[in-house]
């Protein structure tokens, strides 16, 4: 039987020394490597592989020596060996739901709900006992807003099964029942806000909200803001991924994401595998303890980096900083790797300018590159701009490239960062 407060109340887990806590997640990585290798066939597969045993991984170190599984490999397994592509261990009570997520990936849900990582990253997002709380993710086929549900349970906050959609009827609802928690996207909560405001509503008064937790979409600090000035209420992010689960979430601090308790993250080099130091951005790989569908080095496609300075909320795991984006986004140019947020890092330098773009083209065999930028009204010093510009660039990307001013307007609206334009014929 789940016990329900399982774990989730033992604060010391989440405050306690980092000598314990690597003890606690090599005992964790142990019992789950060596069940997988008698349970699950492609644990046990990739073990065969590497040529050893599940012994083999000591440290969490020890981890670079397995290989990564990306999403692509669990859909090609799942379609040689349907329908859980051989990943599940299953237990004789069955399985309890089948989830299909993007891909599409077939996942087996347990039987007893029993992990504790949406839970805590709820508590640290300031659902409490006795809420009353929207649930607006969709329920259907996806398992996120079900495994929500569950650690609402846990939580011991009454949950509103509701689904995205009908706002008029959500915004009824919220003011009926007294809804003091909100769960789903950041933009739905936008479309919730407004709609109220279009129903002569004032949402700081006429709904009781106290506290929103979102996720599945960016969450930029500018929409947090408006949101969090437009109710007056404490919104917290988390982050995870329908294949490994909870993999970080805000505190109060929101000074980045926590990492969840039973959980391994690394950040590792997308060409090699190999973790990364700290601070050094790369992808997010994640080990879950999952019973039924475990994961051992899973390939998020997202990219971050880690952050280990102490935070004043007490807890003590590192914490991932911003998502930068996708590993996908990713373009060579003279054979030198150029993601998205390196140019955002490069421009954030420069507030003269209003938007930017790089192309990337190819003439006589030679890659180039050309930034464009749009600069904010009135500014002069065109020619100085442009010499600093391709300065950094060349510093932070490692490539020389040219700057080019173009009109206002001239930098279509959601146009890539990078547009690669290169024909290779
Ligand atoms: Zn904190």
């Amino acid at each position: 039987m789940i016990n329900r407060r399982h774990g989730f109340f033992q604060r010391e887990k989440e405050t306690r020394s980092k000598e314990k806590r690597e003890a606690y997640l090599k005992e964790r990585l142990s019992e789950i490597l060596h069940q997988g290798y008698q349970h699950s066939k492609a644990i046990h597969s990739m073990f065969e592989k590497a040529g050893f045993m599940p012994d083999a991984v000591k440290e969490l170190k020890d981890l670079e020596k397995l290989p990564i599984t990306k999403k692509a490999d669990l859909v090609n397994a799942q379609r040689e060996n349907p329908p859980f592509g051989g990943f599940e261990i299953v237990s004789e009570v069955g399985v309890r739901r089948v989830y299909v997520s993007p891909g599409p990936v077939f996942e087996p849900g347990e039987w007893d709900y029993e992990d504790i990582r949406w839970a805590q990253a709820l508590f640290a997002g300031g659902i409490r006992a006795g809420d009353v709380v929207i649930n607006t993710f969709n329920y259907h086929v996806t398992p996120l807003a079900i495994m929500l549900d569950e650690s609402l349970r846990m939580l011991e906050a009454t949950v509103i099964p509701v689904g995205p959609g009908n706002i008029s009827m959500q915004i009824n609802l919220m003011r009926q029942l007294q809804v003091t928690g909100y769960l789903g996207t950041p933009s739905f909560l936008m479309s919730i806000v407004d709609a109220a405001e279009g129903m002569r509503l004032d949402p700081k008064t006429d709904l009781h909200l106290k506290a929103a937790f979102v996720g599945a979409e960016m969450f930029p600090e500018s929409l947090r803001q408006r949101l969090e000035g437009r109710l007056e209420i404490f919104i917290r992010q988390a982050y995870g991924t329908v294949d490994v689960g909870c993999l970080g979430y805000e505190c109060p601090e929101k000074n980045g994401m926590h990492i969840s308790e039973d959980v391994i993250v690394e950040i590792v080099d997308t060409e090699t595998g190999k973790q990364l130091e700290i601070g050094a951005t790369g992808e997010i790989v994640a080990t879950n303890f999952s019973k039924v569908f475990p994961m051992i080095r899973f390939a998020t496609g997202d990219l971050s980096y880690l952050i280990k300075d102490p935070c004043p909320c007490g807890r003590t795991s590192m914490r991932l900083g911003k998502i930068l984006g996708r590993t996908d986004q990713v373009t060579k140019v003279w054979g030198i790797f150029i993601h998205p947020w390196q140019v955002d890092e490069v421009m954030a330098r420069f507030p003269e300018v209003l938007n930017y773009q790089i192309v990337v083209t190819r003439k006589e065999y030679r890659d180039q590159m050309t930034m464009y930028i749009e600069l904010k009204e009135g500014i002069t010093d065109q020619p100085g701009l442009k010499r600093r510009v391709e300065r950094e660039m060349e510093e932070v990307l490692k490539v020389k490239g040219q700057v080019e001013f173009v009109q206002k307007g001239g930098i279509p609206d959601r146009a890539k960062k990078i547009d690669d334009r290169r024909i290779w014929e």
